[in-house]
């Protein structure tokens, strides 16, 4: 599908009132639990905040299937915890390394109300990154203090997931939130750099481009990226630099 077609709506995806997972079955009506897969204190692999010590937590669940996902674990519901947020906090409050937090997952927005919720309790004294997929709504992170930071994946070509971003969303990206391309090949980075143009991405937030870890080689990127001239952040998944690419919570 040609980008204009995609980017007027053509794509199929999620609208803001629904967070049914039609893959997963998630649907999370709880206002105040969190279903979580794990989380877990390590060093941050792929945003601007790469190499800081954060507390993750991993959201169960998620309604896209990347060709490439990394994390399949993620979307079985069988792993998942429940956690209300106040236990959260506690947990969180009490270990004084803690400054930076991600919501990462599966998809944290299937969890929208408690994610929020967790977000509004945390920002008075934590930095906090929620890292979401592309494919719903963050209307709601449009006024969220800016160290809530959205870090927003627009899905490309080889992940079979492009065709399913909620493109509305570049309206309410903020400067301080992040956007985040995953590349394979020389075709996902040219569809990068497409849709960055089309819709003036570098005028309205940071971008980041990560390689497909381990199936392209980091220099190629870096040329790339170098020859193209738009300002990507490359970033190389530091965490499985540090622990290899299949280890869990880190
Ligand atoms: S959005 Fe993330 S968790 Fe979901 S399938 Fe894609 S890579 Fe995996």
């Amino acid at each position: 599908m040609p980008l204009r077609a995609l980017i007027r709506g053509g794509a199929k995806r999620f609208k803001e009132e629904s967070l049914f997972c039609r893959r997963c079955h998630l649907k999370n009506s709880e206002t105040e639990t969190l279903f979580v897969v794990e989380k877990f204190f390590s060093i941050q692999g792929e945003s601007s905040f790469v190499g800081l010590p954060c507390y993750f937590v991993r959201m169960a669940g998620c309604n896209l299937r990347c060709n490439w996902c990394d994390t399949t674990y993620s979307y079985n519901q069988e792993e998942a915890t429940p956690f209300h947020i106040d236990t959260l906090m506690d947990e969180i409050s009490s270990n004084e390394k803690i400054r930076l937090i991600e919501f990462t997952g599966g998809e944290p927005l299937l969890q929208m109300d408690p994610v929020l919720k967790m977000c509004r309790k945390l920002a008075s004294n934590y930095q906090v990154l929620i890292e979401t997929n592309g494919s719903i709504s963050i209307k709601e992170f449009r006024r969220a203090p800016k160290n809530v930071r959205v870090i927003m994946d627009i899905k490309t070509p080889s992940s079979g997931m492009h065709d399913m971003m909620y493109w509305d969303n570049v309206k309410y990206l903020r400067p301080v939130d992040e956007v985040k391309f995953v590349v394979r090949n020389r075709d996902d980075f040219d569809y990068a750099c497409e849709i960055v143009n089309k819709l003036s991405l570098n005028e309205i937030c940071g971008l980041i481009i990560s390689p497909c870890y381990g199936e392209i080689e980091l220099p190629e990127l870096a040329e790339w990226v170098l020859g193209q001239g738009i300002f990507f952040r490359m970033q190389v998944q530091l965490h499985k630099i540090i622990w290899g690419a299949t280890k869990r919570g880190v």
